[in-house]
């Protein structure tokens, strides 16, 4: 029995089913159970929602989720090897785990879930970004979820929470804040994890809020945004002019100053840049 529920532990789980981790998968499993239930409170009361989990590999933080009380979790996994282990959890929470097995970035979910939605995972760090992104980049808002409970390396962490003028400010900040709240509410050596990776790493916290703050369409707002972010050096009216003939006139229309640089300006400007971009 293990600390949360009556299923094994971890690591005879592991053992029995043969689960040693593939790096191709990014697979750094976590084994404290006591660990998986802390990552799961973060996610805010799971009660009344369905939650949408990638990467469950042998299902700690599956476990953590539904020890937590979470209504309902669907588990998307890609490594077939997994499925014994995940089907054991399923049982043990009869009616409340659904496994599909498959890659993360092909399946639509939705039709497998129910509203209220919040999404919780430790990602595998190579589609990590991937995904964040398409979470917060929908042509509509609100979106299907209410929260995303995300690991990442502490790096890519700090790019969503960063403010203007800092280092680690760009693309991922403007699109997580502009229409979320994001914090990192936990830190996590390497040695957390079985096998340790290379790096630390933090749980991202971001809230969907009601409507973006300020207006804009968002594959303007993020087209805009990379373009800017991807010679961040250089001023705004050079790293901007393939986005239209005029671009310096546009820049001024949006009150950002043609020589300014992408990580002094905030993201009100950037959303106003993103409006006049989108008039013919
Ligand atoms: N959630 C588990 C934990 O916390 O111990 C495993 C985390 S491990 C970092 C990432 C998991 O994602 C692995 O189980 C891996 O097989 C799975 N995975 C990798 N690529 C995937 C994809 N494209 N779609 C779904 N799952 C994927």
């Amino acid at each position: 029995m293990s600390a949360i529920d009556p299923l094994p532990p971890l690591r005879a789980v592991i053992a029995s089913h043969g689960l040693s981790a593939r790096k191709s998968l990014g697979q750094n499993f976590l084994l404290d159970l006591n660990l998986t239930a802390k990552i799961a409170r973060q996610a805010g009361d799971l009660s009344q929602c369905d939650v949408l989990e990638i990467g469950p590999g042998p299902g700690g933080l599956t476990r953590g989720l539904l020890a937590e009380g979470a209504r309902r979790v669907l588990a998307i996994e890609k490594d077939t090897r997994c499925l014994p282990a995940l089907e054991e959890i399923a049982a043990a929470y009869p009616g409340r785990l659904q496994i599909i097995n498959g890659d993360a970035l092909q399946l639509d979910p939705l039709a497998h879930l129910t509203p209220p939605i919040r999404v919780a995972a430790n990602l595998p760090y190579n589609i990590g970004t991937e995904l964040l992104v398409r979470w917060l980049t929908p042509a509509d808002w609100p979106p299907f979820w209410q929260s995303l409970t995300l690991m990442f390396q502490r790096e890519v962490a700090e790019r969503i929470v960063a403010a203007p003028g800092s280092k680690a400010y760009g693309r991922l900040a403007i699109l997580a804040q502009w229409r979320s709240t994001a914090r990192i509410v936990m830190s996590l050596p390497p040695e957390a994890f079985t096998p340790p990776p290379k790096v630390s790493s933090a749980v991202v916290h971001l809230e969907a809020l009601p409507e973006p703050r300020f207006p804009a369409d968002p594959a303007v707002l993020s087209r805009v945004v990379a373009a800017a972010f991807n010679q961040r050096r250089k001023m705004l009216r050079a790293a901007l002019k393939g986005q239209a003939p005029d671009i310096e006139d546009r820049l001024i229309a949006a009150g950002i100053a043609p020589t300014e640089r992408a990580e002094q300006v905030g993201l009100e400007q950037f959303c106003a840049l993103a409006r006049t971009l989108a008039r013919p």
